[in-house]
């Protein structure tokens, strides 16, 4: 999701005169978009401000004129003040559901450090906002079709940081659709905190479901392959799980996170659900389409997770045997209920149980990459690879696939014939060229 709003903060800046460069060196306006969810995340803020800091005043120095620093995102919206109080060098702070303000912004930081925009926008009057066309390069693309969340899992900041749920209309999404694939975008990956939540209003004015949104997007010319991200286990409704049986174009790749396989830390996150009833959600969805491919997050070290607890986890993964997953170990963020809660797991603990579940998930990651060779797998070319004519490309479960001399192919779609599978990527050649 930050990779999208920061594509669409450089298509703001564009009428401007601002074009991205690849390292902020010099630049005349560094936007350092930032992440909430884990304290990790937050805490890289401070330390690459401080670099940022540095690069203004050699920049200054030199007589090479100003270098505005703004904060975007979810430590913006958090923190704003205390950014700005710990760094002097930061001229603004706009949070996610603003940054359509950025060019107002920049002229108001010429008049007055400090005039801080939060996020206390609805999210359609950024989207209204946002240039319909998309600098957008290459053949795959993100496109935010919801934002926000009303279910406050009790580790969870995003409630607070991206505000309640909200769905765009979906022929607001269909018409950037059309302008990306105009472009040469093939792949679209819908995004939202709970995209199969999706609600947005549909052509004739009722509420659309996500499931309606994948035909319509697949009826559009140029557009081959769909994909969505992230989902909740509880708005996996009956028509989406019928749309992966026979809609083509969405493709066989699910990333459904639960977060834990015992039913006590569930409920003590508030998932509002069991892990019988996602057992069974897999089940349904395996039965609608067999060869998903699925992928979840998980987290160890929740409060209160006792040994029993985090064999439930192990269990559940065995069970589902999953193609690729994140695995996070729980991080205390300020202002969640589960922050307080008492019996907080100690961190030597927790990184363990953090080390046997990646053990286990990678072992199932390289099982499924292995499992393939031999197949011969519709992959979407995207770009040259690092020796010769070598093209990387897309497998449907996501993986990437190198092949050599095949960069003529870049932007299609071919049979590739799978060679092998390592952990992270597929290898594979050409059964056709034409
Ligand atoms: N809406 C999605 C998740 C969005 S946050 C869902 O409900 O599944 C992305 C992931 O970050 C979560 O799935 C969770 O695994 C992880 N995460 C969120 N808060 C966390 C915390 N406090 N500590 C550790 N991991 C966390
Ligand atoms: Fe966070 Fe996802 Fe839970 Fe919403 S559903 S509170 S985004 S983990």
């Amino acid at each position: 999701m930050n990779v999208y709003d920061s594509e669409r903060m450089a298509d703001v800046l564009r009428p401007l005169g601002y074009a991205p460069t690849d390292t902020p060196d010099g630049a005349d306006f560094v936007i350092l978009n930032t992440c909430h969810i884990r304290e990790k995340a937050a805490e890289k803020v401070y330390s690459e401000l401080g670099k940022l800091r540095q690069m203004k005043e050699e920049k200054a120095a030199a007589g090479q004129g100003g270098m505005t620093i703004a904060v975007a995102g979810c430590v913006a919206q958090a923190e704003g003040e205390e950014i700005m109080k710990r760094q002097p060098a930061v001229d603004l702070v706009v949070g996610p559901q603003a940054y359509h303000q950025l060019p107002e912004l920049l002229t108001r930081t010429a008049r007055a450090r400090g005039e801080r925009i939060g996020a206390d926008f609805a999210p359609n009057e950024k989207f209204d906002a946002l240039p319909a066309t998309r600098g957008t390069e290459g053949v795959t693309a993100f496109l935010t079709v919801q934002e926000g969340c009303d279910k406050f899992c009790t580790f969870c900041v995003v409630p607070y940081t991206r505000g309640a749920e909200w769905s765009r209309p979906a022929a607001a999404v269909l018409d950037e659709a059309r302008a990306l694939a105009d472009r040469g975008v093939r792949e679209v990956t819908l995004l939202g905190q709970n995209v199969n939540a999706y609600d947005g209003e549909g052509p004739d004015g009722n509420p659309f479901t996500l499931a309606k949104l994948a035909y319509a997007l697949a009826d559009i010319p140029g557009i081959e392959r769909i994909r969505y991200t992230t989902s909740h286990p509880n708005d996996m409704s009956d028509d989406l799980i019928a749309a992966h049986g026979d809609l083509d174009a969405l493709m066989p790749y699910l990333h459904l996170p639960v977060q834990a396989g015992s039913d006590r830390i569930l409920r003590l996150m508030n998932r509002k659900h069991g892990r019988q009833k996602y057992l069974d959600l897999i089940d349904r969805i395996r039965a609608a389409r067999p060869d998903m491919a699925l992928s979840g997050d998980f987290i160890v070290g929740f409060p209160g997770e006792t040994d029993r607890d985090f064999e439930d986890t192990m269990d559940l993964v065995r069970r589902v045997n999953y193609a690729s997953a994140f695995s996070f170990m729980y991080s205390p963020r300020p202002g969640t209920p589960a922050a307080t809660m008492a019996a907080q797991v100690p961190d030597a603990v927790a990184k363990e149980r953090l080390h046997a579940l990646q053990a286990l998930l990678t072992e199932q990651q390289v099982a499924f990459n292995r499992s393939l060779a031999g197949r011969v797998l519709p992959v979407l070319f995207e770009k040259k690879g690092r020796h010769g004519a070598q093209a990387i490309g897309r497998s449907p479960y996501l993986q990437s696939v190198h092949v050599e001399d095949a960069d003529q192919l870049i932007g299609r779609i071919f049979p590739v014939e799978i060679v092998s599978g390592q952990q992270n990527s597929l290898s594979g050649r050409l059964t056709q060229t034409n």
